[in-house]
């Protein structure tokens, strides 16, 4: 089944070189032509060299990131984020992917559970970058995806200028947590931990709720997180 889904994969792959050839396409990072989904073979493996994985015990939380901070892994986010670049999904899904295969995680009956965003946010980009992540990192383990257990419902401005100090004052109330997570496996999955601030108040009142277990999946993480 699993090499199914990466054969899967790869013909996504081909077909998108293909689309590439015909269409001319440029690397989003450094410019010169490429084959790939947006980013050439060179700036992938410079993301895939800066991997380096590392896991917390936090919060009650198991926490595991990728990459750390890299201006590559940096530019994709945001591009993903807030430029429309849906195409990035599948770097931070492989990403997580590679997270899971490192440290060997059991993921069987985890409920995957993408970091939510406020409705104004999402009415602005039409979509939240990590349910997209979600869709197809749950297709890739065939795990069950949340989109509605976790709830925004604080709409705060952009969180990354903020201090920690001002992010923990920002985001206190800011999300809910469905009461069917009680008794489940929960799998987080975020882009990014830059202070810790938003795992940190997800994981309390998604531990609030009791379930059986939380593990947290973030693709990358500043070098200064308080975790
Ligand atoms: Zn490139």
């Amino acid at each position: 089944m699993k090499d199914y889904k990466i054969i899967m994969m790869n013909l996504q792959i081909f077909f998108s070189k293909i689309l590439d050839c015909i269409y001319c396409r440029k690397c989003y990072l450094c410019s010169q032509k490429c084959f790939e989904i947006s980013v050439c073979e060179e700036c992938l493996q410079k993301i895939n060299s800066k991997l380096k994985f590392k896991y917390f015990q936090k919060f009650n939380a198991k926490i595991y990131s990728g990459a750390s901070y890299s201006e590559e892994i940096l530019k994709i986010i945001r591009a993903f984020k807030y430029h429309k670049k849906r195409e990035f999904e599948k770097i931070l899904t492989q990403i997580l992917i590679k997270i899971v295969e490192n440290y060997k995680l059991k993921l069987e009956n985890y409920i995957v559970c993408p970091v939510p965003i406020h409705k104004n946010r999402f009415a602005q980009r039409k979509y939240n970058h990590m349910e997209l992540v979600g869709e197809e990192f749950a297709k890739f383990f065939n795990l069950k995806l949340k989109t509605n257990w976790l709830h925004r419902i604080k709409d705060t401005a952009p969180l990354y200028k903020l201090s920690a100090e001002q992010r923990h004052i920002c985001l206190k109330g800011a999300f809910k947590a469905s009461k069917e997570m009680e008794g489940k496996k929960i799998l987080l999955i975020d882009d990014i931990i830059t202070t810790g601030t938003t795992i940190k108040e997800l994981s309390e009142i998604i531990l609030q709720q009791k379930p059986s277990d939380l593990i947290v999946l973030c693709a990358t993480r500043s070098n200064n997180c308080n975790i």
